[in-house]
C-alpha cells in the first residue's frame, strides 16, 4: 500500500518530514512538494485543478490509498500568500487542513486522508522544527 505526502517545498522542514515518513512506516511513499504544501488546494480555480490532476495521476500510477497532508508553522509561502501569519497560525493551518481533507475525500472516495502540522519551536538555544503533530 503506497502513500502520497503533500507538503511544503521548504527544505528546513525536510528532516521533520523524514521523521514522520519513518514513524508512519511509509518508506516507499510518493511526494508532492510545493510552496505551502496543502495551501495549493485551498484555492479554487486553475491551481487547485492542476494539483488535483497531479494527485489523481500519482494515485492511479501507484495505487495510493493514503494521503498525508502536512503543513508547517513559520511557512513563508503561507505568509506571502496571506500577507502575514498572525499568532493564530496553528488554528489557520488546522482549518485549511480540514478543508483540504474534505475536498480530497470528496474527490477520491477511496482515499484515507491524514493531516499533520510541523510546529516551530522558538524555545531553546537553536529554534527548530519539532515533530509533526496530528490534526483531527
Ligand atoms: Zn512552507
Amino acid at each position: 500500500m503506497t502513500a502520497l505526502f503533500i507538503a511544503c517545498a521548504d527544505g528546513r522542514a525536510a528532516a521533520a518530514l523524514a521523521v514522520l515518513q519513518e514513524t508512519e512506516g511509509e518508506t516507499d511513499a510518493d511526494w508532492l512538494l510545493v510552496p505551502g504544501g496543502p495551501l495549493v488546494l485551498t484555492r479554487p480555480g486553475m491551481e487547485r485543478r492542476v494539483a488535483l490532476d497531479w494527485i489523481r495521476t500519482q494515485m492511479d500510477l501507484h495505487g495510493i490509498r493514503t494521503i498525508y497532508l502536512v503543513s508547517h508553522q513559520d511557512c513563508s509561502a503561507y505568509e506571502r500568500s496571506l500577507g502575514g501569519l498572525g499568532f493564530d497560525q496553528q488554528e489557520l493551518l488546522a482549518r485549511d487542513l480540514r478543508r483540504v481533507k474534505a475536498l480530497l475525500e470528496n474527490s477520491f472516495a477511496d482515499a484515507e486522508v491524514r493531516c499533520f502540522i510541523i510546529p516551530w519551536r522558538e524555545n531553546g538555544e537553536a529554534p527548530s522544527f519539532g515533530e509533526a503533530e496530528p490534526v483531527e
